[in-house]
């Protein structure tokens, strides 16, 4: 199947002009100016003036099999449906596990991630969960890194936060170790995917892990470093040591207004203090519970965390924050390919992965996506959907 999408303006994420781009199979195999074809094989050709080209987003934390229930079995959120992703841009994601390693296990999670892959995304996972020690499929998380095929980290494990486990920094030296071992032999990533929450120590866990051991910043993979304003001048310190940090795009009012920056403020913040690009992701934390507690501290409302606010991050960074729209696209894409070692992903170029979004030049809305080569999405309506959905 041939697909030729015609006078776009690429975003590789970095700006190439106007483009003309052939997808064949699950590849792309031409970008040029003008791609003109003199076959007599079937070509599907969508104008797309007017359109950005952009690589189909990276989310890098969702919990593709629900999350929550800290409110107890009837706060359990629901698990992630394949338009949830596609209709907001996203073609590769992460799942793991979190809170709930009991009801919510690992098979589950894989099995979920094949039937993603199924329908057309690129689904990788994590193995364990919040907790420490890591619950493993196989005897220890170096072993399902090593061998089973989608696994390519672990987490996200907790800290600074009352549901952790509270390790201490030589078990989390010890549980790095394992995951690089891992994903050096298995010629993956092997990162640790770690939780922030709420605990004014934050990173300090993690800067001391690194000060004690030979283990690099950038085997670390922390999230929510949005989460409060301490949190976050802890991140542009951890970020300027060679660590990655990663803003979480699902919020409420509710939440803004308790402390947390939303993703596009902290990119602004960030970028304003020369934190390189390159160590700076966004991801959705996607079907989390996002609970919301009244004055006495009793859960009133449970919102769902939504993949979709992934790609609404990146027009808030762009239109509210004066974010170049190739930074904005970087921290969804090719960053996270990079920290996650997902060849052929994260960017438009010949050979890679087809994976791409049509973007409204003027509004950004999501207009087509192909996912692996798949038209996922046409005119802003899902044409693929889940079998129960
Ligand atoms: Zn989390």
């Amino acid at each position: 199947m041939l697909t030729l999408i015609k006078n776009a303006e690429l975003y590789a994420p970095e700006p190439q002009g106007k483009q003309d781009i052939l997808l064949a199979g699950n590849k792309v195999v031409a970008l040029e100016k003008e791609i003109k074809l003199s076959s007599t094989l079937p070509v599907h050709v969508v104008d797309a003036e007017g359109m950005i080209a952009a690589p189909g987003l990276i989310d890098s934390l969702v919990h593709i099999t629900g999350g929550g229930g800290e409110g107890g079995f009837a706060t359990r959120t629901p698990e992630m449906q394949l338009t949830d992703a596609t209709l907001g841009g996203v073609t590769t994601l992460v799942g793991c596990l979190g809170t709930d390693a009991t009801t919510r296990a690992l098979p589950n999670l894989l099995a979920k991630v094949n039937e993603l892959n199924h329908l057309g995304l690129s689904v990788y996972c994590y193995t364990g969960s919040y907790q420490f020690p890591a619950k493993t499929l196989l005897d220890n998380v170096q072993d399902d890194i090593l061998l089973l095929d989608r696994v390519i980290g672990v987490g996200e494990v907790a800290i600074a936060d009352h549901r952790a486990s509270h390790m201490s920094v030589e078990e989390m030296i010890r549980l790095a170790s394992e995951a690089r071992v891992g994903g050096m032999l298995a010629g993956k990533a092997g990162i640790v995917s770690v939780h922030l929450g709420d605990s004014p120590e934050g990173l300090s866990l993690l800067n001391q892990a690194v000060s004690e051991s030979s283990i690099p910043a950038s085997q670390f993979y922390p999230t929510h470093i949005n989460r409060n304003q301490n949190l976050l001048d802890q991140g542009v310190a951890w970020a300027k040591r060679g660590g990655y940090i990663d803003f979480t795009t699902s919020t409420t009012e509710q939440i803004l207004a308790s402390g947390e920056r939303s993703a596009a403020d902290a990119l602004a913040y960030c970028l304003a203090l020369n934190v390189p690009v390159s160590q700076i992701t966004l991801s959705s934390d996607g079907n989390a519970s996002l609970p919301l507690f009244d004055e006495n501290g009793v859960l009133i409302d449970l919102q769902v965390a939504q993949v979709g606010s992934l790609l609404q991050s990146i027009r808030d960074a762009v239109n509210d924050k004066q974010v170049p729209l190739e930074v904005a696209l970087a921290c969804a894409t090719r960053n996270p390919a990079n920290i996650l070692h997902l060849e052929g992903k994260g960017e438009i170029a010949l050979e890679n992965d087809a994976d791409l979004m049509l973007l409204d030049a003027e509004t950004l809305a999501l207009e087509h996506l192909w996912s692996q080569g798949k038209h996922m999405v046409e005119q802003g309506e899902a044409i693929v959907c889940g079998n129960f959905e």
